[in-house]
């Protein structure tokens, strides 16, 4: 097995780390969780995207450069080492835009992807409801037919960042006498349009990170609609899949989290205090696990399937107990270093975005262990 980086890979690596290092605010944005920072962070996307740096494994056309996945994951690596800004458009480059990839059509594709690479469209996803989370397939808001498109009505929720992005995506219930997975459609939305109402929920911090959307009548042309009418359910499980596994949380940034972690043990600690010491490696030793099976993962020519469930407990389990970590080092400090505490507070939510790790067990359990379906 051949660990190295080729050539290419080192060169493009070098790349990444020069432009970083020229463009990267000196500062840390304001919270991308306030109307300032959102805007701010907007404007970073905006430079990335204009020296095609913001989806680098896109196809050109659509604003990327084509690089493989093995350069896609030294790009992160490179960009959570230089502590670049959080970003704004994830949802859309992660969740919306494989999803078009694969389902979208070439009209679709032209329209929505560069404006999304560019940063001129931010894009918040409209799946869960009141009564629809874990269990995503009792989802009650409707699309009904009109001439030429669909009017949607019904309430989504926990849209992060929907209180200030552009487009929402999501699934409604389009045949009114289906149950559960059939009958839904996959579409998409523009959060100013006429119908929708948007109110922000402030998160544990009081930052408006989500918003609560009210749906009246919102008319969506066809072309909005994703793959075809009735068929969403098989339309979103492509989004799960990427949602749980490697794209929404590369190796990157945990790895650049560790090191920083390391720093601050030795700048903080009480070396004698050798429980936090075995604490801070293991956290290191488990951000450099996750990095070697994110390698195997992109290796393999098959989809990952279930096994996506594994990652994203690894994962979410792993960044609540860097950042456990860090505040007990820091001690009273900790409240003042706002940077290790927005992100231990946004750690917390890690086991329940993306699919609760209670139902990736599930998902664990029955489809890669062979165990029995449990109660329900
Ligand atoms: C930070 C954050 C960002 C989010 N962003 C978005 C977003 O952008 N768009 C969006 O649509 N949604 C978003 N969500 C919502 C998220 O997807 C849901 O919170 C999640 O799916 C859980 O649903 P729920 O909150 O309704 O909890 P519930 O489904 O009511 O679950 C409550 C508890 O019961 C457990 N449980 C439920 N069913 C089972 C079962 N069968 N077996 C075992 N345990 C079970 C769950 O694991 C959980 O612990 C976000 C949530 C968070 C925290």
């Amino acid at each position: 097995m051949d660990l190295e980086f080729g050539a290419a890979d080192e060169e493009f690596r070098a790349e990444v780390r020069a432009w970083l290092a020229e463009h990267v605010p000196a500062e840390p944005l304001p919270s991308l969780e306030t109307e300032e920072g959102f805007a701010r962070h907007r404007e970073w996307e905006r430079t990335l995207g204009a020296d095609r740096l913001s989806v680098v494994s896109w196809p050109r056309e659509h604003g990327g450069r084509g690089v493989s996945v093995l350069q896609w994951l030294v790009f992160e690596e490179e960009y959570y080492a230089a502590n670049a800004p959080g970003r704004v458009s994830q949802n859309g480059i992660n969740l919306l835009a494989p999803t078009l990839m694969k389902h979208g059509t070439p009209e679709q594709l032209a329209r929505v992807l560069p404006p999304m690479a560019a940063g001129e469209v931010i894009w918040a996803q409209a799946w869960s409801e009141p009564g629809a989370g874990s269990d995503l397939a009792a989802l009650r808001a409707t699309a009904t037919r009109t001439d030429g498109g669909w009017l949607l009505n019904g309430q989504k929720t926990w849209s992060s960042r929907a209180a200030f992005a552009d487009r929402g995506f999501g699934l409604f219930r389009s045949d009114p006498e289906s149950e559960r997975h059939r009958g839904l459609t996959y579409l998409m939305f523009p959060l100013d349009a006429e119908g929708v109402t948007v109110r922000p929920i402030g998160r544990l911090d009081g930052k408006p990170a989500f918003a609560e959307l009210f749906l009246d009548g919102v008319f969506v042309p066809d072309a909005d609609v994703i793959g075809e009418p009735g068929k969403g359910w098989n339309v979103a499980m492509s989004t799960a899949g990427n949602e749980r596994g490697l794209t929404l949380r590369s190796p990157g940034r945990f790895t650049a989290a560790t090191e920083r972690l390391v720093e601050l043990w030795k700048e903080r600690a009480d070396p004698s205090d050798t429980a936090l010491r075995d604490r801070v490696a293991d956290a290191w030793i488990r951000s450099r696990a996750y990095r070697l099976k994110g390698f195997e993962t992109i290796s393999r020519d098959d989809d990952i399937g279930a096994e996506s469930s594994l990652n994203k407990i690894f994962w979410s389990d792993l960044d609540v107990a860097l950042h456990e970590t860090a505040l007990d080092l820091l001690g009273a400090d900790g409240e003042l270093e706002s940077e290790w505490l927005e992100n231990y507070v946004f750690s917390l939510a890690g086991p329940i975005y993306a699919g609760t790790n209670e139902i990736q067990r599930n998902v664990i359990a029955e489809r890669l262990l062979g165990l029995p379906r449990g109660a329900r």
